[in-house]
């Protein structure tokens, strides 16, 4: 239902939870964060239950990290539970992702992907692309032996959601890349927030408020490769755009 993401020099927790609270007004049952920082795992807090639930349950452990993302859930596939509430792990911990909207076709990809020996932990649509992205990477690794490199995240990613139906906002984190947040739109809102040295993403522009007024409006079909000092806009068919930086007004 509602998506934060950041990167960047600071703490990404106070931003993410401040985010995640500025959401709220939108309905949700359930709701996590993850983190990372270098050369360490990715670090996951999900609650069934308010964000104030989960800034209590994110005080008592670490999860200090200069990359995150977190989500409130709206549930459409599996109960409100913490299992499975959002940020879901893909590939044992390769990667994690939030994700709003609904994948139509997440059975059959179900399937194949547990005959690749994907073990589920959750009932959502949604762990299904986190463990798809983390199969189409390993692909991608195995095509550029040798090279690899920050494109085989993004091949991942593209490769990813071309086999997706429905409807999806994504944030996307790898645990091997702590300076790389991928965002990716297809009939669910999402915005970048342009700032210095730091960058942000949300499903609305209300979580960004007092943090940046400077905003890509991301389109259907569009990715964001963002780094804590440049944002790559991709699109499905024209391939690298020109993002339109706009104002945000104080209304
Ligand atoms: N379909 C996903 C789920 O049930 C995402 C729901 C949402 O947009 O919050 O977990």
């Amino acid at each position: 239902c509602g998506i934060v993401g950041y990167i960047g020099a600071n703490d990404a927790c106070p931003f993410l939870l401040a985010g995640l609270q500025r959401l709220e007004y939108r309905g949700y049952d359930s709701a996590g964060i993850a983190t990372l920082r270098p050369s360490d795992q990715i670090r996951v807090t999900r609650v069934a239950g308010r964000v104030a639930d989960l800034d209590a349950a994110v005080k008592k452990k670490s999860m200090a990290g200069n990359l995150g993302i977190g989500h409130t859930r709206w549930a459409t596939h599996g109960a409100a539970t913490a299992e499975n509430a959002h940020p879901h792990s893909g590939g044992n911990g390769v990667l994690s992702l939030a994700h709003n909207g609904v994948i139509e076709n997440y059975e059959s990809l179900k399937s194949v992907l547990q005959s690749k020996g994907y073990v589920f932990h959750s009932q959502t649509d949604s762990e299904v692309v986190a463990h798809l992205i983390a199969e189409c990477l390993k692909l991608s690794m195995v095509k550029h032996a040798g090279e690899v490199s920050i494109n085989c995240y993004v091949e991942a990613v593209q490769d990813a959601i071309s086999q997706l139906r429905g409807t999806y906002g994504l944030v996307i984190v790898f645990r091997d890349q702590a300076d790389l947040l991928i965002a990716a739109r297809c009939g669910s809102p999402l915005v970048v927030g342009v700032g210095k040295g730091e960058q942000y993403v949300a499903s609305d522009t209300s979580p960004l408020i007092g943090f940046t007024d400077r905003i890509i409006y991301l389109a259907d079909h569009q990715i964001a490769v963002i780094r804590p000092d440049n944002i790559q806009v991709l699109h499905r068919d024209q391939g690298r755009i020109r993002p339109d930086i706009k104002e945000l007004t104080a209304d």
